[in-house]
């Protein structure tokens, strides 16, 4: 696999919010499988959990009948949710149900696309496998170090990351129409780009955003379907990268 260098944010097919307002469907929905995590970043409040704690907020998975009376609920719109995001403060693979989530999500007909965003702790073949066979259309995966000490020292987590780079390729060579995206700070880039595993692509993204709430939704672009994208030729243009500020494997 070859790597290729893209901007994370395509500013190509996005709908001016303005001109569309008010909404009898939203556009995106978050939806929080856990809004715990098992890392504690420096730069993530989830990362603090006593400070977290102090204001109540829950630390947990979300039960399984809650997501299905929200996805249930989202009958009542007039079209399909263009987006489910299945995460926002926590790392969505500590809810155990999450491929139960994607493929009810999925199988309802209230969604047209759903992607995820994981820290790359559970992407054993045993925990993603059933999430691609549900019929995820993307996932995101923050880096947060290079190595095991750069985790440790972001994350506070003893990260294998040996193994995660062994999951990747596995996930690359079974993602079928998923898109993966792997999103590397590029200070972490510049600093050990040898480390690149060659299995990998690069792309562009903003800032040490990384994982939680609000790192990846500074793109508001509106994916395609599953089956527009299925209709859409792998070799189409891509828009020219742009010098935005981080970087991400494709
Ligand atoms: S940034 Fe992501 S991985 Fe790190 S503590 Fe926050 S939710 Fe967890």
């Amino acid at each position: 696999m070859k790597a290729r260098l893209e901007p994370r944010i395509n500013l190509e097919g996005r709908t001016p919010l303005e001109t569309v307002i008010p909404l009898a469907t939203p556009f995106i929905v978050f939806v929080d499988p856990a809004s715990s995590c098992n890392f504690k970043c420096t730069f993530c409040p989830t990362g603090h959990r006593d400070m977290i704690a102090e204001t109540g907020r829950f630390q947990g998975v979300m039960k399984f009948d809650v997501f299905q009376k929200v996805i249930d609920d989202f009958g009542a719109f007039d079209k399909p949710i263009k987006v489910l995001r299945l995460y926002k403060d926590g790392e969505p693979f500590l809810n155990k149900r999450l491929a139960e989530m994607v493929a009810y999500a999925r199988k309802s007909g209230h969604v047209d696309y759903i992607d995820t965003t994981t820290n790359g702790t559970f992407l054993s073949p045993e925990r993603i496998g059933p999430v691609l066979d549900a019929g995820i259309d993307k996932i995101n995966i923050s880096v947060d170090g290079m190595t095991e000490e750069t985790y440790l020292r972001f994350t506070g987590f003893k990260f294998d990351f040996a193994k995660f780079v062994e999951n990747v390729r596995w996930i690359y060579a079974n993602k079928g129409a998923c898109e993966i995206v792997v999103k590397i700070p590029n200070e972490l880039i510049s600093a050990s780009s040898s480390s690149i595993p060659s299995a990998t692509v690069a792309t562009v993204s903003s800032s040490r955003t990384s994982h939680p709430a609000g790192r990846s939704s500074t793109s508001r672009r509106i994916p395609a379907s599953r089956s527009q994208r299925a209709s859409t030729s792998k070799t189409s243009a891509r828009p020219t990268p742009v010098p935005i500020s981080s970087t991400v494997i494709r």
